[in-house]
């Protein structure tokens, strides 16, 4: 059985002591509400090991929104898969078309990221969706298919079974436009199709699909009422604790 998740990734947002304030907050709600899915929040790295420290991972994972394509060594700036697991992060989000378009992540070097991830015991949220242009083209089906086929195709089936995707049409994210839950269930049936044809119907059935995209307390529940549609990568409202529970609580 696929997992359900909700997951948040607060990108480039919050102080340390306001991250810790936020997570725990999460936390306290969290401690006393049973929910019907699991919870990850995806921190900045800094925020990692405090987070960590100060939740009960237990009941939310703890995501980076991102790690280096190299092992180890001089490259000044950048946060190993290692180093990412030592803080007590479970998770990396991988691929999030941000990366993709403000920092030239390619193809190739996501299939590195990902190898990494996996080396070192991190379960990658991996990212794909196709942006506007694409989408009025109809090509967005070839789009995400590339976007599996060339950094996920590698994998052994055993691997691959580790990996949730996180479908994320660019042109829904952060716009405050929501692909329709007609659009949402479409691809993602199509993505679940894709992995069957490589993988087997088993790995495909098993695999979470979540949709990112300008998700929200109010359209929740009709996204995740699609067969297809396993849960949420959520930007703007993993950001406030109301926000996000109204998310965990469509399920
Ligand atoms: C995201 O960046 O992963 C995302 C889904 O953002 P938002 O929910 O703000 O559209």
């Amino acid at each position: 059985m696929r997992k359900k998740i909700v997951a948040g990734n607060w990108k480039m947002n919050k102080t340390l002591q306001e991250g810790l304030a936020l997570a725990k907050g999460l936390d306290e709600v969290l401690a006393k509400e049973k929910v019907n899915c699991e919870v990850i929040i995806g921190t900045p790295f800094i925020h990692l090991a405090s987070v960590c420290a100060a939740i009960d991972t237990q009941k939310i994972g703890v995501a980076a929104e991102n790690c280096a394509d190299h092992a180890s060594g001089a490259y000044t700036g950048e946060v190993s898969a290692a180093m990412v697991k030592s803080t007590g992060a479970e998770y990396v989000i991988l691929g999030h078309s941000e990366r993709r378009a403000y920092y030239g992540e390619t193809p190739e070097m996501l299939k590195t990221k990902v190898r990494l991830a996996l080396d070192n015991g991190l379960t990658p949220i991996f990212c794909i969706g196709e942006v506007l242009d694409e989408r009025k083209a109809g090509k967005h089906f070839d789009v995400v298919k590339a976007q599996v086929e060339q950094s996920l195709f590698d994998l052994s089936a055993e691997d691959f079974s580790k990996i949730i995707l996180a479908y994320e049409p660019v042109w829904a994210i952060g716009t405050g436009e929501t692909a329709t839950p007609e659009q949402a269930e479409e691809i993602h049936a199509y993505i679940r199709g894709v992995i069957a044809a490589k993988y087997g119907k088993q790995v495909a059935d098993d695999c979470s699909i979540l949709y990112g995209g300008s998700c929200k307390p109010s359209n929740a529940k009709e996204l995740f009422a699609n067969p297809d549609v396993d849960g949420g990568l959520i930007g703007g409202a993993s950001l406030k604790v109301e926000d996000f529970m109204g998310i965990i609580r469509a399920w």
